[in-house]
């Protein structure tokens, strides 16, 4: 685990070590020109009073800054801040709403609100590589009232905590099993409630079931979909208690910020993997 007080403590007295802290990770990233793609043909063109710099390029003639194509690209907020807003967002138990961060970093609840929006965005395009395999559960649920309602599958594979949060239009089998195939792995292990609909899963999975409505849980032999349960209850309570209750509009990234934080909860390197996330840029796959 990083020493997030030390770091925190670098930030506030060194407003220029926020670049250079992501500047380090990604280093091998600003080596392509953004306007004609030409690797390793770059000079340093300007550093502006943050630290952040301007890159020409020896070929095409053209200038861009080292944060184009990342959430800071011309941003007026200091990019130790966003670090320091990420550190808030890392270790705070639960969640971190807008007000808390506002109070944090002084900046407007609006700006605050803003920065948490990209950073989840952003955080969404980190998931769903890579299929769930092994024991995996799944599960639906609705979230909302009335016509702020939505109902969302879960599956969980729980070892690995890899999870899949999609908001779907009903629970259909037509609607739920092209899911299932699209995220987890032929021959995985795949528990649900006895809901009906997952019962086609039994073709290409080794599907077991609990029956809830007759009080049965869990059975011998790790047989439950609890893991999944638990976590519709851990994100119902921080949207109650920490956001009080979220818009249709925004439940999706809501939803995303919640399973990457999930997905690597027990990472070491939980802020490096953000930083990483969020700063690398789109234009250049080197
Ligand atoms: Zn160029």
């Amino acid at each position: 685990m990083p020493d997030y007080q030390k770091i925190m403590r670098k930030l506030i007295s060194h407003p220029s070590s926020g670049i250079k802290m992501i500047r380090s990770l990604t280093a091998r990233h600003r080596k392509c020109c953004v306007h004609c793609g030409t690797i390793g043909h770059l000079h340093i063109h300007s550093t502006d009073t943050r630290g952040i710099q301007t890159f020409q390029c020896q070929v095409c003639k053209k200038t861009f800054s080292e944060t184009y194509g990342t959430i800071f690209y011309k941003s007026k907020i200091p990019i130790s801040s966003w670090l320091l807003g990420i550190i808030f967002w890392i270790t705070a138990t639960g969640g971190l709403s807008a007000a808390d961060l506002s109070r944090k970093i002084n900046v407007s609840h609006l700006t605050a609100w803003r920065m948490l929006t990209k950073i989840r965005k952003e955080l969404s395009k980190g998931l769903g590589k890579e299929m769930l395999n092994g024991l995996v559960e799944a599960d639906e649920a609705w979230f909302g009232r009335k016509h702020n309602q939505d109902i969302v599958m879960g599956m969980v594979e729980r070892e690995k905590r890899k999870i899949r949060l999609i908001i779907i239009p009903n629970v259909k089998e037509e609607t739920l099993y092209p899911h299932i195939r699209e995220h987890v792995k032929t021959k995985s292990q795949f528990f649900t409630d006895s809901r009906i609909t997952y019962s086609i899963t039994g073709i290409r999975y080794h599907h077991q079931t609990t029956n809830h409505s007759k009080g049965e849980f869990a059975r011998k032999g790790g047989i439950h979909s609890n893991t999944i349960e638990q976590i519709w209850g851990d994100i119902k309570g921080v949207i109650r208690t920490i956001h009080h209750g979220i818009s249709r509009k925004y439940r999706e990234l809501y939803l995303a910020q919640y399973a990457f934080a999930y997905q690597f909860k027990h990472s070491t390197n939980l802020f490096f993997k953000t930083l990483c996330q969020l700063f690398t840029p789109t234009y250049c796959l080197i």
